[in-house]
C-alpha cells in the first residue's frame, strides 16, 4: 500500500496553509486489523475504529472538512456512528471532526490538556498556523489525566497519557483482545515526526513515550502511528532507535557548545536523514524541534 504526504505534512512543505486544500479530492481509506477493527487513513492522522458489542469506537477525528467522508466510511463499514471518540491530541487534523461526531451522538475523550489547549486557541510556529479558541461544540466532552479504560464487551481498550512528548496532552490507545496500538503523533513511521515544543512537546517524552508504548506491545502487535504506514514492534525499536541515535548527536553538538544555527548546519545527523530525512519533517526542521526541547 503507499502513503503520501499527509495534508498537514504536505502544507507544511509548501508552506501553505492547510486550509487551502482541495477536499474535494482527499479520500479516505480503510485498512483492516482485524475482524472489527480498521485502520483509517487519507486525509489527516490515521484512525483506528473498532466495533465490539455493537458499539463503535474511534480514534481521531480528523479535519473538520473531512468529516461528512469519515462519517460515510464509518457507517459504510460497521453501520453506525461511533457511539466514543478518542482525541490522541489537540492538532486540527486529530480534532476537526469533533462537532460533527458529536452532533451525530458521540461522546469525545481526551487527555484533560486537549481540553485546555483547545480552549485557549495556539499557534503553531512550524506551519506558521494561528489555532483559534475551539467552541463549546469542538470541545471533548470528557478528560481524563493518567489513564481510562472502556470495556467493550471482550475488548478492553486502554487509553493512557504520555507526558511532553508530541504535545502536552498525548494519549496512546491499546484494544487489548485485537492487540492494536495507537501511538497518535508521538510516532510518525514514515519520516521525522513533528515535536510540538510550543505546546509542552519534548524529545526526551517522545523516547520515554515510545518505551511505554512498547511495553504494550508483543510480537503480533499491529502498531498505528500518527501518520505512515502500519508497523509492528520492531518498526517501534527501531524508531526508537532512530530517535536515541538523533537525540544523541544534537545533545553532544549543543554540549559541545554548538549554538543553534551551528546545530543546523552540521552534518551530526547525517547518517539517519538519508533514511529519515526525505519525508515528512526534514532533517534541518526536526533538528531545530530537537535541539531547542533538549534540557538546558
Ligand atoms: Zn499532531
Amino acid at each position: 500500500m503507499s502513503f503520501s504526504l499527509c495534508v498537514f505534512c504536505l502544507s507544511f512543505f509548501l508552506g501553505v496553509s492547510a486550509r487551502a486544500q482541495d477536499w474535494e479530492k482527499v479520500e479516505l481509506q480503510s485498512l483492516a486489523l482485524g475482524e472489527n477493527i480498521w485502520m483509517l487513513y487519507g486525509a489527516g492522522g490515521n484512525h483506528v475504529l473498532a466495533v465490539n458489542s455493537d458499539q463503535a469506537l474511534l480514534v481521531d477525528s480528523d479535519y473538520s472538512e473531512v468529516s461528512e467522508k469519515l462519517l460515510a466510511i464509518v457507517k459504510e463499514l460497521v453501520g453506525q456512528v461511533p457511539l466514543q471518540v478518542v482525541n490522541t491530541h489537540w492538532h486540527f487534523d486529530h480534532v476537526g471532526g469533533n462537532q460533527a461526531l458529536k452532533k451525530s451522538g458521540a461522546v469525545v475523550l481526551a487527555h484533560e490538556n486537549v481540553r485546555k489547549k483547545m480552549i485557549s486557541g495556539q499557534y503553531l510556529a512550524v506551519i506558521d498556523h494561528e489555532q483559534p479558541p475551539a467552541a463549546e461544540e469542538d470541545l471533548p466532552d470528557q478528560t481524563f489525566t493518567d489513564k481510562l479504560e472502556i470495556q467493550q464487551g471482550d475488548e478492553r481498550i486502554q487509553l493512557f497519557h504520555v507526558p511532553k512528548a508530541h504535545t502536552n496532552g498525548d494519549a496512546m490507545v491499546y484494544f487489548s483482545q485485537a492487540n492494536v496500538l495507537h501511538t497518535g503523533d508521538v510516532m510518525f513511521f514514515c519520516g521525522y515526526p513533528f515535536i510540538d515544543i510550543n505546546s509542552g512537546g519534548t524529545i526526551d517524552g517522545v523516547i520515554d513515550a515510545v518505551k511505554v508504548a512498547l511495553s504494550y506491545c508483543d510480537d503480533d502487535t499491529q502498531v498505528v502511528g500518527g501518520h505512515g504506514p502500519v508497523t509492528d514492534k520492531n518498526g517501534l525499536e527501531q524508531y526508537l532507535g532512530i530517535m536515541v541515535d538523533f537525540r544523541q548527536a544534537i545533545a553532544q553538538a549543543k554540549a559541545d557548545g554548538q549554538g543553534l544555527e551551528e546545530a543546523l548546519a552540521s552534518d551530526v545527523t547525517a547518517e539517519v536523514d538519508e533514511q529519515w530525512g526525505k519525508k515528512m519533517f526534514p532533517p534541518a526542521a526536526f533538528r531545530e524541534m530537537v535541539y531547542r526541547s533538549l534540557p538546558e
